[in-house]
Parts: C-alpha cells; structure tokens; sequence
C-alpha cells in the first residue's frame, strides 16, 4: 500500500491546470482554461478546468472532476496508478507499506505489463551502455550514425544482445513471469519453449503520452537482417492505431509551436528533435489512423505530412492527408528530395538549414496535390478529370463549410476551372457521406397528415409539404419508367442510381412506393421494365397511376422547363439525365428534411423534461444543418 502521508503529498502538489495541460492544449478565458475534450470527439471547446477550485468540467459530454479523476479517465487507470502517476510527474518518493498477499494479487494485469516492459526498457538500456557487445555493436553504430548522447538519454533507445534467452533469462531472474513476458508481447513461445523476440536489434521504446513504455520497435544492424523493422504486438496496454513514436517526448513543443510534423520513422523522430525541432512523432508501422489524428489534435489544429523522397506509396500514404482533414486539423505537406528522408536530410544539412527548408517548403495540400497531379495529367483530360475527383473529394472531408469553400475557390483558380462545376463535384461526394450520417427514418418519412390541433397554418403547411414530398416521389417514379435503363456519365444506368440514392427513404405515397418496389423485383427476374409493362401489366390503381404519369410528362416537362432552365429535348442525354436526377433526389431530401424538422419541433407543444427539450432542440440543430447543407446544395437560401 502506499503511505497516506505520501498521498496527502500528492494530493497537497498537484495542480490541475500543470495536469490536464500534459494531455491538452489549454487556452485561457476569462477565470478558466478551455481545450477540446479529450474524452469525447469535438471541433469546439466544450471542455474546461477551473484552477481556482481544482475542478475539470466537460459540458459537451459531462465528464468532471479533479485531477486525480482526470489522470484516471484518461489514462484509463485506478486510483493508485493515478497516485503513481503524479508521484512520478512531480518527483515525489512513493513511500510503500508493506503489501500484504491479497493485495499483490490485486495488482492488475495492466500494471504488470507496464511494470515488466519498463524492466525490459531498462534491461535494454543496460545491454547498450554496459555489455561490451551493447558497446561494440549498438552504440558504435549509433556514433557513426550521429546519434548524440542526449538523443539516446530522451528516447531511452537500447540494445539487445543478439541471443536467443537474453532478455527472457535476466526477467525470470528479476521473477517476472512468463505469462506476463508473453503478454506484453517480449518473448515467443515455440516448440515448447521461449524466445526473446528482438535479438542484436537497436531498440526503440514507444511510450504513452504520459510517458510509460508500452511496447518496443526494433532496428536490424546488419544488411541482410530482415524485417528492418521488428515491432511489438498488439497488447492489453499497446495498440498501434492510437500511439504516435514521440508524442510524449515532442508535446510540449507541439503546443508551444501550435504545429505538429508527422514524419514516417522512428529514425525521423530522434534526428530532428537533435536538431532541434522538437515538435515532431512519426504514426510508425501503420498508416495514419483516425485515432492518431485525434490524440494529435488534443495539441495543435495543424499538421504537417513530410514525405520521402522516394516514398513508394506516396499516393497511397495522400490518404492520410484525408483523415486529418475529416478530423477538422489544418494540413500542410513537405516532399523530401529524390533519395532523402527527414533523417537523412536533417543530417546532411544540420538544424538550422533544415529548419528553413521546412520553412520555405511547407505547401498547402491542395497545392501540394495539385502540383502532383498537374504534371501527370498536363496533357492528359481524362487523368485531369481523375485529378480533379480527387482534390474535391479531400476537400469534402472539411468538415467546417466555410473552409472547405475556401479550398474550393482556391482549388478553381490553381485549375482554372469553374467554381461551380467543383462544387457539382463535391455536392454529389457530400450527399453520399451526408446519407451515413443522416439516415432517414420509415416513420418519418411517411406523409400521414397530422389532424392533432393546431393553427390553421400549420396544418396547411404540412399539407404543403406532404404535396411537394408526392410531387418528388412521382417525379422519380417518371424517370425510373421513362429513362430507368439509360446510361448515366460513369456508366451507371439511372436505375441504380435511383434505387441507392432513395435507399432509406420510404415513399409516402403508396402507390409510387408499390411501384418502385414492382420495379425492383421484375429487374432482379432480369424483365425489361417501363410504363409499357406496368400499363398491360399491373394492378387497376397502378395502371390508373402511371398512365397518370405518362400523360402528364408535358405539364411537368413545361414546368422543368420553366423553372429549373433544363431543356426537355435534351433530358435523356446522359450529362442532363444525371443532373434532373441528382436535383430530384436532393429536392426530395430536402422536403423530407424539412417535414422531419416540423414533426420534430411539433414535440415542443408538450411538456418536456429539461433533457428531453435539449434532445429536442439538439435533433433540430441537426435536422438544420443537413437542410442547409442540401440547400446548399441546390442553390438555394433557407432564410429562416
Ligand atoms: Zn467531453
């Protein structure tokens, strides 16, 4: 047990403002601090500690407490660990009473990993500065290598000697136990023994932000040791997608310098932190993550991707740039020479050049993108069109609208192409991943006219808008029998675009939705399907509907013509077919969109718990902010 009086200690040190501070980015307003929650994934600081009472708060998802709460939550650890913790953060002796039995098997799991991996970092440690083949073998190579002292204090690098029961013999005599060495991912079994898993390698410990080891990666010597890479498994306390190489060492500087470099190796890491770049951690043995990007975002808004040289998969590796992005951070990206990488050109032109070098070669993604694209596709339209996929569509993973039409506009003018045709782009990429996100319930979208009191108004509304909604679903019904097998720009038939864009909705109107469902199950029995069919074929009210239809294409076709400027001799072409289809499907998002934001404020009418009314008024702002985006869309302004 820990001593009381070494708690009380503890407790007296702390300042909450000096803790949260090691895991986010406080900024001061008015008597409190704010960040964005570390516990729940936010764009805006919801998050906030008040140093005066020693308290943290979160009023987007509730979480509060104090500093040793805090430390728990987000290190995901118990009480003593937490007491633990902040000893070690603030140099304070653990004074240990005796454990009893109970108590030692009590210990978790979890901290006997950690304890048994900070053995094995030490051990490592040893073997480098101590053995004489540590001596030899590891530091000689890092000397020639340039790696300073310093560099090999910070990061803690080690050696392991090249035996097979190095490691697994000095822990078992330190009494570790093999199951716990196994779990944390340092021996092997086989053949009904064990082995060490890294072997005459240089080791690189991977610590958590906090700073405890949780895994290891190591480094082949010798040419024709292969992997060059050897990493630590997944295990209880190390996976890979949520750990950042430097992060502990690098953010402070990242918050200093509100920047964060993302580099691809270990190697990377320790070369600019010895020239002095100090705010920089490596995504190593995976691709960037989701996760990595959030805990980068806990420090600064702003990455910076550098790439090789040479890198092999530097357009597979882009897609990093689009999980930034998606996160809301600020990406800029920096290309090594041919044949260089960061440690090797840190290297060769020492701290301060390269710190100009970044500095002068910092490029916007979307230049940075653009310029690779645009040597490939200069003379080239059908790549130029490729290329221009897929500059909207890293745009279109903003999620803030005002930036990403910032990118837009700027996208226009480096490709000298309209701004409305990229934004055509995008808006048929955002309303597909607007669809995952927003899904449309049955319920909702069912037309029922509601006869509950309420003003005149209101219900002439909503008639209104049930009309409009019919007046949607017919217009698809018309396509899909006039135009269903026509072929769409790339190569789709209408058919298919119709069925996944209308996917969850359910037509209000029950005889369209008879229809569409008709439609699809003759298509699977591989039937020719158009009004004909219907006609000779189907039920009396069906019969009745499309002929409806059929007859009244003229009205309707003079109304398009009217109001929307699209030239009816020319609809079934596929460029023109797409677009009467796309603003179909996105007027009827629209309407339905809107009679879900109705039905949902007619629930204010009741008496609500104050929860209720925040649900309420949360499913609106919502419900808003996909009106607005299909609004946007379609080029018009919702004024209210
Ligand atoms: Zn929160």
């Amino acid at each position: 047990m820990i001593a009381d009086n070494t708690i009380a200690e503890i407790k007296n040190r702390i300042d909450i403002e000096e803790v949260v501070s090691d895991f986010v980015s406080l900024k001061r307003k008015g008597q409190n601090l704010w960040a964005c929650c570390p516990f729940h994934n936010e764009k805006t600081p919801s998050f906030s500690v008040s140093p005066v009472k020693g308290f943290y708060k979160c009023f987007g998802c509730g979480r509060g407490g104090d500093a040793l709460d805090f430390v728990m939550e987000v290190e995901k650890i118990n009480y003593l660990e937490a007491i633990r913790y902040l000893a070690k953060k603030y140099g304070i002796e653990i004074k240990e009473e005796e454990l009893s039995d109970d108590e030692l098997k009590a210990q978790s799991e979890r901290e006997s990993l950690y304890i048994v991996l900070n053995f094995a970092k030490d051990y490592f440690q040893q073997c480098l500065n101590s053995t004489p083949e540590g001596k030899n073998i590891g530091l000689s190579y890092l000397k020639e290598r340039e790696i300073a002292g310093e560099t090999i204090q910070d990061f803690e690098l080690g050696y392991t000697v090249d035996k097979w029961d190095g490691l697994l013999t000095a822990a078992q005599e330190a009494g570790h136990s093999l199951d716990i060495l196994e779990k944390a991912g340092l021996i092997i079994p086989k053949d009904n023994r064990y082995y060490d898993r890294f072997r005459g390698r240089i080791i690189f410990p991977i610590h958590s932000v906090s700073g405890r080891v949780v895994a290891f990666g190591a480094r082949a010597l010798k040419k024709d040791d292969k992997p060059k890479y050897i990493n630590s498994p997944e295990t209880p306390v190390y996976h890979k997608s949520q750990v950042l190489y430097g992060l502990f060492q690098s953010r402070q500087d990242i918050r200093q310098q509100e920047n964060c470099y993302l580099v691809e190796g270990y190697t990377d890491v320790t070369r600019m932190h010895q020239v002095g770049i100090k705010n920089v951690v490596a995504s190593s043995g995976t691709s960037l993550t989701k996760e990595q990007v959030q805990l980068v975002g806990r420090f600064s808004k702003q990455v910076t991707v550098l790439y090789d040289g040479d890198s092999a998969g530097l357009e597979a590796s882009l897609r990093g740039i689009d999980i930034i992005l998606a996160n809301g951070l600020d990406v800029k990206v920096i290309l090594f020479p041919k044949d260089h990488d960061p440690d090797s050109y840190a290297q060769e032109l020492g701290g301060n050049e390269f710190k100009l070098f970044l500095e002068n070669n910092a490029k916007d993604f979307i230049y940075f993108k653009t310029s690779l694209v645009a040597e490939k596709a200069a003379n080239d339209p059908l790549k130029k069109a490729v290329a221009i996929k897929d500059i909207v569509s890293s745009i279109s993973q903003i999620p803030d609208q005002i930036k990403r039409m910032v990118y837009v506009k700027e996208a226009s003018i480096i490709l000298q192409m309209e701004e409305r045709i990229l934004i055509g782009e995008m808006n048929k990429i955002l309303l597909k991943s607007r669809k995952e996100i927003t899904p449309i319930s049955d319920q909702a979208a069912s037309a029922e006219v509601n006869s509950e009191p309420g003003s005149e108004d209101m219900i002439s509304d909503r008639w209104n808008l049930n009309t409009q909604i019919a007046f949607q679903e017919r217009e698809s019904i018309r396509l899909l029998l006039k135009y269903g097998f026509n072929k769409l720009e790339q190569g789709k038939s209408l058919h298919q675009y119709l069925f996944n864009e209308l996917e969850e909705i359910t037509f209000s109107n029950p005889i369209y939705a008879k229809i569409l469902d008709e439609f699809k199950s003759l298509l699977s029995a591989d039937k020719v399907v158009n009004a004909q069919y219907f006609i000779e074929n189907g039920s009396a009210d069906i019969r009745k509907a499309v002929i409806d239809i059929v007859h009244e294409r003229h009205h309707i076709s003079s109304q398009w013509n009217d109001k929307y400027k699209i030239k009816i001799p020319i609809e079934n072409e596929a460029i023109m077919l797409e677009q009467v289809a796309y603003t179909n499907v996105l007027r009827l998002k629209q309407r339905v969109v809107r009679k879900l934001i109705e039905d949902n404020l007619e629930k204010f009418k009741e008496k609500l718990s104050e929860q209720e009314e925040e649900e309420v008024q949360q499913i609106h702002q919502e419900l808003k902010f996909t009106e607005q985006e299909i609004a946007s869309r379609l080029g018009n302004v919702i004024l209210k």
